[in-house]
């Protein structure tokens, strides 16, 4: 039966074998897929060898080996490096690029491909590696319809799917928007989890107090993107005049604790600059316009 699975599955190759890389080939391996597996520092294929991967002997080999080719890199340049050289290998492959990078680098990427022969299939995944395997997760997915759809299936063992359009560099956009969320939000909660220890409470102890702002985030969100999509920035429930006066005493409780304020000083430059252009009285989302301004 458990050879029967793995004929009836399809065959994938995983190219780069860092912590996403060995989750995935974990993962197909575990739904039955037959899997060939090539990193640069070959050592890292060992246990997944063990574990039934067959580890191709050169780049070459490991696009030869199969249509679908998932492709988990540190970034783009780390596929070129490693691709440039075998070009002619490509021709016919499906590379579901899962390598986080910029939404013009995903772009340029999908058209070279096709200039030898391939298609890609962009991916942004947002789970860590310990998701991987779980349907709870997702995946932005963003290419030529048919190929994912094609691939659905096998796709939908890693994560689940969000496949949102033709454009390849609109998963890697979205992946981005959600990194740009992402990292603010996580270092802002950061900073102010410093600023409580400094003063002795411990970061376990106003836990409760942090989650609970960040759950208020989303229903202030649902609040103001009709607004901000409207360009309407009216200051009937908050404006950036008392928005300044309240990152300003942020910044000076962050002093008075002799923590580092560069965090709360750039939003109240930010801040600044949306007075300096005359939005004292409309609501902090004209910062917006500030943000255009660039
Ligand atoms: P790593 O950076 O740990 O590993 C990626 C792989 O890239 C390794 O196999 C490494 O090979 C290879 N590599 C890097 N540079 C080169 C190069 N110049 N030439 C050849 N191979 C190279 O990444 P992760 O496995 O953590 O993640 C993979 C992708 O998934 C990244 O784009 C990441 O942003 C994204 N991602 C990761 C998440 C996470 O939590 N880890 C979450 C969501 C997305 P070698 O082993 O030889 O160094």
């Amino acid at each position: 039966m458990g050879d029967k699975q793995a004929v009836d599955k399809q065959a994938v190759t995983v190219i780069g074998l860092g912590p996403m890389g060995r989750a995935m080939t974990r993962a197909f391996l575990a739904a039955g897929h037959p899997v060939t597996v090539w990193n640069r520092t070959a050592s890292k294929a060992d246990d997944l060898v063990a574990e039934g991967a067959v580890r191709a002997d050169s780049i070459e080999g490991a696009l030869a080996a199969n249509e679908l080719v998932v492709l988990s890199l540190t970034d783009y340049a780390a596929m070129y490096a490693l691709l440039e050289p075998v070009v002619a290998a490509l021709s016919g492959r499906v590379l579901v690029n899962l390598t986080s990078d910029t939404p013009e680098h995903a772009r340029a990427a999908a058209a070279w491909a096709e200039r030898h022969g391939a298609r890609q299939l962009t991916g942004g995944v947002q789970s860590p590696p310990s998701g991987i395997g779980s349907p709870e997760m997702s995946t932005f997915y963003s290419g030529p319809t048919e190929l994912f759809e094609a691939h659905r299936d096998t796709l939908a063992v890693l994560t689940g799917t969000d496949y949102r359009g033709t454009d390849p560099g609109l998963a890697a956009l979205l992946y981005q928007l959600q990194m740009d969320i992402f990292w603010t939000s996580m270092l802002s909660a950061l900073h102010a989890l410093t600023v409580a220890r400094a003063h002795g409470i411990s970061a376990a102890e106003f836990l409760p107090y942090a989650s609970s702002t960040a759950a208020s985030v989303p229903g202030f969100l649902a609040f103001y993107a009709p607004r901000l999509d409207a360009d309407e920035h009216v200051g009937d429930v908050d404006n950036l005049a008392m928005g300044v006066a309240s990152v300003e005493h942020v910044l000076h409780t962050t002093r008075d604790a002799g923590v580092d304020a560069a965090l709360p000083s750039a939003v109240l430059e930010i801040f600044r600059r949306g007075m300096a252009a005359g939005h004292g009285g409309d609501s902090f989302t004209s910062l917006s316009e500030v943000f255009r301004t660039a």
